[in-house]
């Protein structure tokens, strides 16, 4: 039994009112929130007090698709000719970086992008993972990293025929029926899928096969280039809807990531089967492709979340550069701010109900004590109607000096409390020198 108690902090609840507190408090037992209100300190004889001194305090952040085993990449540049393209970018620097991995890599790229989570104030991150020379145990290392940093996550093997046939459907069956029987919900999975380009119809049937038996959702890349649906088409004479539709993998607990060519009809069936759809404008923009219509999503009443998609693991940059984009895309300044703010903020919150039990993404009794104070004391006012304002402009470039993850603190003053964050990093630039070295 531990506690801790968060005093003198601005603190926005995200609750079902809405409400924000000045000189608010949150009481933490074990992993929950027993009480957030304005109540004295001697209320509760708490083994850690923190004083926020009138800084934000506010639900840790969620990470609705990540690709935490891209860490390395950061500085590399492929060798050869600057890719053209989509297929090209796949081919010539993600392909070939996740089959140079090997299982060291594979731990220190998801454990060093975990506490830079941490350290940005996002306590739980839903994984999308690749590594086909070492496909086999690979969630157990990603799973290892999230425990050591303290974490939730919900992991899942991309499966794809580029490589081999149906490779890492054991790996998904073998980690799905291992969260299962665990029944911890600290590490929660999904039945990872590549995209419809690269799976033939046996692999689908059989992957299909094993996550309904299991009882799992997928996750999924689905039309973020033109060559998604074009090639499945052309093979096929299916668009992307019909065809995940023809394997029954639409369903309340799977994701969509991008979207971007979908049309009207599959969107329409985004929302009749209850799907998600998870959005990632940062790595679109990266990749110089077009724009997800996310409003026509959200218009059609489709879950709309949001993810980073490898690109960093700061999730309120991400929603700055959603709403940026949707304007430049739409040429109106009226448009996407609220969206944006509301995606990061309640729709993830809402996909990690479907995933995992226990509540989160709310400073409210009996919520998973996920809980960060950002150095981020307002100077204009701030109220329940223009908190977004301050998360856009203000907390997206505030630095998160406290994180609480599931009712531990383990980021101090800006720090990682129990890992020796420059070992780590000092070991990761010798890993990522050597997988460099590995790719022509
Ligand atoms: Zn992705």
């Amino acid at each position: 039994m531990s506690s801790i108690l968060i005093k003198n902090g601005f603190v926005v609840t995200l609750n079902e009112s809405n409400e924000m507190l000045e000189k608010g408090s949150v009481f933490i037992q074990d992993d929950k929130i027993t009480e957030v209100g304005n109540f004295p300190d001697s209320k509760y004889q708490a083994d850690r007090v923190i004083d926020a001194h009138g800084n934000i305090v506010m639900p840790g952040l969620i990470n609705a698709h990540h690709h935490l085993y891209s860490t390395f990449a950061r500085g590399f540049s492929p060798p050869g000719e600057p890719a053209r393209n989509f297929q090209e970018i796949l081919e010539r620097l993600w392909w070939k970086l996740d089959l140079a991995l090997d299982p060291d890599d594979v731990y220190y790229s998801a454990l060093i992008a975990v506490m830079h989570a941490a350290r940005a104030g996002c306590t739980t991150i839903i994984d999308h993972h690749a590594s086909p020379a070492c496909s086999e145990g690979s969630l157990d290392l990603i799973e290892k990293a999230f425990r050591e940093v303290g974490l939730s996550g919900c992991l899942c093997y991309e499966v794809s025929d580029r490589n081999e046939k149906g490779e890492g459907i054991a790996e998904n069956e073998r980690f799905i029926r291992k969260c299962k029987e665990a029944d911890d919900d600290q590490i929660a999975a999904l039945f990872g899928l590549h995209a419809l380009m690269t799976l033939s119809t046996p692999t689908l049937e059989k992957s299909a096969d094993i996550a309904h038996q299991l009882g799992a959702g997928f996750h999924v890349h689905a039309a973020e280039a033109e060559v998604d649906v074009n090639v499945t088409f052309e093979r096929y004479q299916r668009r992307l809807m019909d065809r995940f539709l023809d394997f029954g993998i639409p369903s309340p607990q799977s994701i969509f990531v991008h979207g971007i060519h979908f049309e009207a009809r599959e969107m329409d069936l985004l929302k009749t089967t209850d799907s998600i759809l998870v959005n990632n404008p940062e790595s679109n923009m990266n990749n110089g492709l077009s724009v997800t219509p996310i409003l026509e999503m959200l218009s059609r009443g489709v879950l709309v979340g949001i993810g980073t998609d490898g690109m960093s693991s700061h999730m309120i940059s991400q929603a700055r550069a959603m709403y940026l984009l949707q304007r430049t895309y739409r040429r109106d300044p009226r448009v996407a701010f609220g969206e944006a703010a509301d995606i990061l903020l309640n729709n993830n919150r809402k996909i990690c109900e479907r995933i995992f039990k226990e509540p989160r993404g709310r400073l409210a009794p009996g919520h998973l004590a996920d809980v960060i104070i950002a150095d981020y004391v307002p100077f204009t006012p701030l109220a329940a109607d223009n908190f977004y304002g301050h998360l856009l402009f203000g907390l997206s470039f505030a630095r998160v000096g406290t994180t609480v993850a599931r009712g531990r603190v383990i980021v101090d003053n800006g720090h990682m409390v129990d890992i020796d964050e420059e070992k780590v990093r000092a070991t990761c630039v010798e890993r990522a020198k050597k997988l460099w070295a590995k790719i022509h």
